[in-house]
């Protein structure tokens, strides 16, 4: 009953080669322009140096009319919108004709590589050094391969149709497994992609995996195959016992939807590296997720947040596609308007499911919500910007990295939680309307994602006029809180699941949420943010308080006690240093704008039985 994709019966792997042959002429036939039937593209990976953390690739090209090519390093990696520079970690770039002759290598750009005088064949070798495993990038060592495809191979723009086969000649002895989305040929770890865009998607681990595999019927009621790839430090029943937690998460997902969707090869893949030697990270693939969490894996279910997420991510974003993001640039970062919903309800639903599937309780589940609602109603950029400006800030946030101060404290809100702060929004709106959000997911499922049409953010508006049947309304909230940034009163909406949101420190004076470095002053080591009494009072990053109301301070123990002594509306003095030289400013205190959800239960009241049927009817489990 049980099948994976590391391990297809020879009977089973001759038929895919059919299927792959038939699929792969059709392709031939549509892209006469830039790809010639036969042409392929075929790499090999070794690993002369594994302990410091080299591989070495060879990617050969087969068939090629043209006369010179140019071979290059990704910018970019799916599910990463801003750029990378994976050109930095290779060298040693070598090239070689059919009979094996060097052939002159002109380095053209930093990531980009020439060959002239091609003759049907070339071979380019380069050495990848790779030790940071995680989503984006690659880990190479004695214990573990670790392979983002983008982080490691080597492409030709004018080949990106041609079919794609890597072999991995892995160090002898072993006892590693190798994990994939990438179909297998059959011969021990040999794989093939049908071109370069599904290569660069489907990351590869291989290594001492524990795998866990189960099956479980769809809506069509043939069975959608799961596996969980497992590099961590446990028994195999903790991983028996955690892949079954997965499994509960995957059918609670599917209830949003209705459907799994259909696999490509049949089947989806859990890549978990859980253990202390990863970074931290998550990211989705069409048929697989690579998740890394630098722990010891305990199996707990504080772990199951980023599968959630991921796994949600095999409907939204990977098939519920924004057009922005079809196809994939690996050349550059990739802006679009759309990840406040890719992203953002993404991330809505991946703490929804964790709750519906019993692994939070309700009061977990109320710092979620408090959470939220402090991001859409209390950061400084979902109060200037709109979801989807947020979304274009991706090319320069998505992991991206600068040695320069940025202003994003007061310019910027990430669109993961603002787009889930949204979602929240919507769903409640939609609650107390008598629809929901899981009805609205399915519809935008049904109409861009099963059938594989790209979506920009007038066709969600669509889809929400049609499912609610209110055109105003779908505007309404599209103008305001998508293209907008209007404040949204969750209040009465919250009261109707028997939640109250309220001020987290009533009556409290207040200067502002800044980072500090404690000293003989207190260094502030965040930019101040608009609209605070400190920023009011002119002091900004680096400048260090050293008294406040006259009174010196070195650690923020010593703020709290002074501010507690005042109320929002006092004036008080403030003394800091600024480059060296003393200055004075004056503080206006407000009140901490912090907002909390609590139950009622917790705040003293009584939960009726219709807040009970809302609560269930948002919160508890759909799977029958
Ligand atoms: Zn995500």
């Amino acid at each position: 009953m049980l099948e994976i994709t590391l391990k297809f019966s020879t009977a089973q792997t001759q038929k895919m080669n059919q299927v792959m042959k038939k699929l792969l002429g059709l392709v031939a036939a549509q892209l006469v322009c830039c790809y010639v039937s036969g042409q392929k593209i075929h790499y090999d990976v070794s690993f002369p140096n594994i302990v410091h953390h080299e591989a070495r690739i060879a990617v050969s090209v087969f068939d090629a009319p043209q006369k010179e090519l140019f071979f290059r390093m990704s910018r970019s990696s799916p599910g990463r919108y801003a750029t990378h520079e994976y050109g930095k970690n290779i060298y040693d770039v070598v090239a070689f004709d059919k009979s094996g002759k060097s052939m002159a290598v002109q380095r053209v750009d930093g990531d980009v590589y020439k060959i002239a005088g091609i003759n049907g064949f070339v071979k380019v070798e380069y050495t990848l050094y790779a030790n940071h495993a995680d989503g984006t990038y690659a880990g190479i060592d004695a214990s573990s391969v670790h392979l983002n495809m983008p982080a490691a191979f080597m492409w030709v723009k004018e080949l990106e149709k041609a079919p794609i086969t890597v072999a991995f000649k892995l160090p002898k002895p072993n006892s590693w497994t190798t994990a994939t989305q990438l179909k297998t040929t059959g011969e021990a770890n040999v794989f093939t992609a049908p071109d370069l865009q599904y290569f660069m998607d489907s990351p590869t681990k291989i290594g001492k995996l524990t795998v866990k595999e189960w099956s479980v019927p769809n809506a069509d009621n043939k069975p959608s195959q799961f596996s969980l790839a497992l590099e961590a430090n446990g028994s195999d029943s903790l991983a028996t016992a955690f892949a079954g937690k997965i499994k509960r998460i995957t059918e609670e997902a599917r209830m949003v939807f209705g459907e799994f969707p259909v696999f490509d090869n049949g089947s989806y893949t859990f890549l978990a590296s859980i253990n202390p030697y990863v970074k931290g990270d998550g990211m989705e693939h069409r048929n697989s997720t690579m998740i890394a969490l630098p722990v010891a894996f305990d199996g707990s279910d504080n772990l199951l947040g980023v599968f959630s997420h991921e796994f949600f991510h095999t409907w939204n974003v990977e098939r519920i596609r924004p057009k922005t993001l079809e196809p994939f640039n690996f050349e550059k970062s990739n802006m679009s308007f759309e990840l406040w919903f890719a992203e953002g309800f993404t991330q809505y639903y991946g703490e929804l499911l964790l709750e519906r599937a019993g692994f939070h309780s309700l009061e977990e589940y109320c710092q979620t919500l408090t959470f939220l609602v402090n991001t859409k109603e209390n950061t400084a950029g979902a109060k200037r910007i709109s979801p989807v400006q947020a979304s274009c800030q991706a090319v320069f946030v998505d992991a991206g990295v600068a040695v320069d101060k940025t202003n994003y404290p007061n310019t910027y809100t990430s669109y993961y939680p603002y787009g889930a702060s949204v979602a929240l929004a919507l769903d409640l709106d939609l609650r107390a309307k008598g629809l929901n959000l899981d009805d609205f997911m399915k519809a935008v499922w049904q109409k861009h994602g099963k059938p594989e049409v790209p979506y920009q953010v007038a066709d969600l508006q669509n889809v929400l006029a049609d499912y609610s049947k209110d055109k105003s309304f779908a505007k309404l909230y599209f103008d305001k809180y998508i293209h907008g940034h209007e404040s949204f009163n969750y209040t009465p909406l919250f009261a109707k699941a028997g939640l109250v949101l309220k001020k987290q420190s009533e009556g409290q004076a207040w200067i502002g949420d800044v980072r500090y470095n404690e000293g003989t002053g207190l260094t502030i080591s965040s930019n101040t943010i608009i609209g605070s009494p400190l920023y009011g009072a002119g002091l900004d990053i680096d400048d260090e308080i050293i008294k406040i109301d006259g009174q010196a301070v070195g650690n923020t123990g010593g703020l709290n006690t002074i501010l507690k002594a005042h109320k929002p509306g006092d004036h008080i003095t403030v003394d800091y240093k600024h480059r060296g030289e003393v200055k004075s400013g004056m503080l206006e205190l407000k009140e901490n704008p912090r907002m909390v959800v609590v139950t009622y239960e917790n705040d003293g009241r009584s939960v009726t039985p219709e807040m009970q049927t809302f609560r269930k009817a948002w919160l508890s489990s759909k799977v029958k």
